[in-house]
């Protein structure tokens, strides 16, 4: 049961990958952003004009594939700058998600775990009569660091994309829910076009996938109320965090380069995400 004195979300509260991912990379930086709300103008990252221009440039490539996948002809799209045009150009010479299929344009699932409601917007989803396919478009290179394909799949991102498919997504298969056996998530980098990475599913994951939610979802619930919670014990994640100088966890912003991001679509996930792929 959960205490008086625990946390109150507010009633249209909805958790993202986004907002999880930031939980279990720092219960503290979950609670100042997303419970207290806080503010901080802090520069998240270094080179900061380079840094933004690629968040800017990752929102626009989201928009010229989706206004592609839309039917819009494509000499009618035309991107603006020489790395819009680079992605562009990778992205017409691969065609990623040229599948027959269903296809579902940037469309959200949700559902609720734990009493509360998680969400996920999707790039794009095809359906076949026997797969479903998720595609999340990248701008960064594929991650080659040791180990960087495993933290992939660990990351929030891989496990609610693919589980809220299982659980919402029967009205995108005619009525009929999904299996997991049926999905695959591919995560396609416009930097390394030809090495996407490919995360089929299957009952075992599901599995794990909803007891790893719920766990986390119900613990959330259960944080005190009016007391900080955990700050990470992985500091030099707080390089990146807007609020480390709130936190004592430095002052100067963190160098980051294009080939150590991860881009991500969402707008909600135009801050922390952004960097959240940095291989420590
Ligand atoms: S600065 Fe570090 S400890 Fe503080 S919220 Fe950010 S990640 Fe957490």
């Amino acid at each position: 049961m959960i205490s008086r004195n625990a946390v109150q979300l507010a009633p249209n509260f909805q958790f993202s990958q986004s907002s999880l991912q930031d939980y279990v990379e720092c219960k503290r930086r979950f609670q100042l952003r997303y419970i207290e709300r806080v503010a901080w103008p802090a520069v998240q990252a270094q080179p900061v004009l380079e840094h933004e221009a690629r968040l800017v440039n990752g929102q626009a490539f989201h928009r010229l594939v989706q206004q592609q996948l839309l039917g819009i002809p494509e000499n009618r799209l035309s991107p603006a700058n020489s790395d819009l045009q680079r992605w562009w150009q990778t992205y017409l010479e691969t065609r990623p998600a040229e599948i027959e299929g269903r296809r579902f344009i940037e469309i959200t699932l949700a559902a609720t775990v734990a009493g509360q409601r998680l969400v996920a917007q999707y790039d794009l989803i095809v359906i076949t009569p026997q797969t479903a396919r998720i595609f999340d478009w990248k701008t960064s290179a594929r991650p080659t660091k040791p180990g960087a394909t495993e933290r992939l799949f660990e990351r929030m991102q891989t496990r609610i994309y693919r589980y809220l498919l299982v659980v919402a997504g029967a009205d995108l298969n005619g009525g009929y829910a999904l299996t997991p056996e049926q999905i695959t998530m591919t995560y396609w980098f416009a930097e390394t076009p030809n090495e996407p990475v490919h995360f089929p599913y299957n009952s075992e994951q599901f599995a794990a996938d909803e007891r790893v939610l719920t766990a986390l979802l119900t613990e959330i619930q259960m944080q005190a109320l009016n007391t900080p919670w955990d700050l990470t014990t992985q500091e030099k994640t707080c390089a990146f965090c807007p609020y480390r100088s709130l936190c004592e966890r430095g002052v100067e912003a963190g160098e980051i380069h294009a080939e150590d991001e991860i881009e991500l679509a969402s707008p909600e996930t135009l801050d922390f995400e952004q960097i959240a792929e940095i291989e420590f």
